[in-house]
Order: C-alpha cells, then sequence, then structure tokens
C-alpha cells in the first residue's frame, strides 16, 4: 500500500519539487497546485501522454495527403486545360 502510494506524486509547476498528489499547496515553496494538473497526473497513470515522437508519422501522414491533393488538383487543372 506504501508503495502505491509513493507512485501517486507530481510536480509543484513553480519549483518542480515532488508533491504528493492530493496536496493542494506545494511543502518547498507553498505554491498552490491547481486542481487540473492533479487531474491530469492520475489520468497519466492510466494513460501516458502522447509522446511528441508520435506526432511525426502522423505529420507525415498529413504531408503526404497534402501533396497528393495539390498533386490531383494540378492533374485535373492540366487535364481541363488540354480538353477544353
Ligand atoms: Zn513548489
Amino acid at each position: 500500500m506504501e508503495d502505491a502510494a509513493a507512485r501517486r506524486n507530481q510536480y509543484c509547476p513553480r519549483c518542480r519539487g515532488v508533491v504528493d498528489w492530493r496536496a493542494e499547496h506545494c511543502p518547498h515553496c507553498a505554491a498552490p497546485i491547481p486542481a487540473e494538473l492533479r487531474d491530469y497526473y492520475n489520468f497519466s497513470d492510466f494513460e501516458a501522454p502522447v509522446d511528441r515522437s508520435d506526432l511525426g508519422p502522423i505529420l507525415t501522414a498529413l504531408a503526404l495527403a497534402v501533396l497528393l491533393a495539390l498533386g490531383l488538383g494540378f492533374g485535373a487543372y492540366w487535364l481541363l486545360t488540354r480538353l477544353f
């Protein structure tokens, strides 16, 4: 039970000190800990936050989709100017 409680920590937004997840004020610098931050860290216990490296393939796919759309647009324009 002590291990489970020890893992439920968060970081103070002002001094980056380790704070108990239920604390409303930082024990180091007395800064108020926002409830949203608490919820976020509780949520991250179950689901890891999105890693920046995961966005790479998504951005690449988006860039390819945009290039494809541009290519199709140019192709259609080229065809229309030839046909009419
Ligand atoms: Zn602090």
